[in-house]
């Protein structure tokens, strides 16, 4: 038997089939980001790879001819309903929920509002405005399932983040993904036409935790900006006197959100392990962490200054609020190494980006790091968590001077191989590989 809405939806594919007849190109695309917003500073909060990822797509798509109304909840009153972040990109601010002290975890309750929101600016414009959804984190995921469906569009989504990964990884202090989001991320995943994946072992991962369909996952590699993080003439010395840090210093930098996940106190307890074992360094090492508490980090926003403390490594740390891409690409460039412990990442953003300026990395060997750190060439991973694995190998930087300068150059070419432009190019054809395949059905269903 039909049902009225099954035969009412019929009818409006078989509408939308007539006008796709022609074969149109997707020139518009509603992109969500129902949970934080594109021009939120990153590096604290919910703000982080995820916010630089929506913009330096989103402006490099643009310029690719494909426009982007970049659709996110509005979190102060005074917020305007649109701002043009760029030409061609516009960031549509929604009202849904209270603009403060709204935590991520009571967002499904607002996603009806949410939505609402976004079919009220759709229903401002004429039909077919949008050519496609593409929906960023399991949050925005549920808003697009129900939007392209509704717009006879298909659905492009991102995770950046998953549930089964991140509690397949946690550290020690850290508390689980709820149950309530694997079920969503499961929903999504089921509903999208295309996922996009940051490397081949996330897509493996949609497969393996989500049964995602191999065929309908495409890995595009995140991208940095190259030009705002290059190496400079000046070098590490003149960042270092920008920054008024030591010339001779060994500066091993932490720099993201501060929280277990991100592992942030391996550094610093690699830092008193380096210290016990030669305590004349104590002189000469600095390490900075740059950026603000987060996730499970703001409920005791305050334990790593106090492990700093008990491990008797206060002089040493320093702690810095998040800065601005400009300034962060200074205290890349002034730092010997960039340390990233983190247990899980899906690709690991300020890893390519310190690279780009020319610093090397040691990393934990999970999720994308291993695709953004080339092994022994462009930085070191490391297997597991334990601090004195990292402390072993940051004494490498301070046993050899050269080493940073060397692996420093090899970063900086490495890096240059992942550009935004190169990542908007993919994620455009993976979006006309959906229409085309969205096309391919609804010409099947209508003879
Ligand atoms: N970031 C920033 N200022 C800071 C610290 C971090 O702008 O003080 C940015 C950084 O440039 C990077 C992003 O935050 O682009 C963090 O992305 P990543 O993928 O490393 O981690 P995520 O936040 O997605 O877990």
């Amino acid at each position: 038997m039909v049902t009225t809405h099954t035969s009412r939806l019929a009818a409006r594919r078989g509408a939308l089939y007539k006008r796709w007849a022609g074969g149109r190109r997707v020139r518009r695309v509603a992109m969500l980001s129902v949970h934080t917003s594109p021009l939120h500073q990153p590096g604290t909060g919910d703000a982080g790879g995820m916010n630089v990822y929506i913009v330096e797509l989103a402006r490099r798509l643009a310029e690719q001819n494909v426009e982007v109304e970049i659709f996110t909840r509005a979190t102060t009153g005074d917020a305007p309903a649109v701002v043009e972040l760029a030409p061609g990109v516009l960031v549509r601010h929604v009202d849904a929920g209270p603009y403060e002290g709204l935590a991520k975890e009571d967002l499904p309750a607002q996603l009806c509002a949410f939505t609402h929101g976004v079919m009220q600016a759709w229903a401002g414009h004429r039909p077919g405005h949008y050519d496609l959804v593409h929906s960023h984190y399991w949050l925005s995921g549920h808003v697009g399932w129900l939007a392209a469906e509704r717009w006879g569009v298909p659905l492009v989504h991102a995770m950046h983040t998953m549930a089964k990964v991140k509690n397949a990884a946690l550290a020690d202090d850290d508390c689980p993904e709820p149950t309530a989001r694997v079920i969503g991320e499961t929903q999504v995943v089921a509903a999208a036409d295309r996922l996009i994946a940051n490397t081949d072992e996330e897509a493996a991962e949609l497969v393996r935790h989500y049964d995602a369909e191999p065929d309908r996952v495409a890995v595009v590699h995140p991208g940095v900006n190259l030009d705002r993080f290059r190496p400079e003439a000046g070098g590490r010395a003149a960042a270092r006197q920008r920054l008024g840090l030591p010339q001779d210093a060994v500066i091993p930098l932490f720099a993201g959100r501060i929280q277990p996940l991100k592992a942030p106190d391996v550094l610093v307890r690699a830092a008193a392990v380096l210290l016990e074992r030669d305590p004349s360094l104590r002189d000469r090492l600095v390490v900075p962490i740059v950026g603000g508490p987060s996730g499970s980090g703001l409920t005791r926003p305050e334990a790593l200054h106090k492990l700093a403390a008990r491990l008797g490594v206060c002089d040493v740390v320093r702690f810095r609020p998040p800065v601005d891409q400009e300034q962060l690409a200074d205290w890349y460039r002034a730092a010997t190494v960039l340390v990233m412990p983190s247990y899980s990442e899906s690709f690991g953003l300020v890893a390519i980006e310190a690279q780009a300026c020319g610093t090397p990395v040691v990393a934990a060997s999970v999720g994308g790091l291993p695709v953004a750190v080339a092994d022994g060439r462009t930085g070191f991973l490391v297997p597991g968590h334990d601090p004195r694995d990292y402390a072993e190998v940051l004494r490498r930087f301070v046993d050899d001077p050269q080493l940073a300068d060397g692996l420093g150059a090899a970063a900086a070419r490495h890096a240059r191989g992942f550009g935004w432009d190169a990542a908007a190019a993919h994620t455009a054809d993976v979006y006309a590989a959906a229409q085309q395949e969205y096309r391919r059905h609804l010409r099947s269903a209508h003879g």
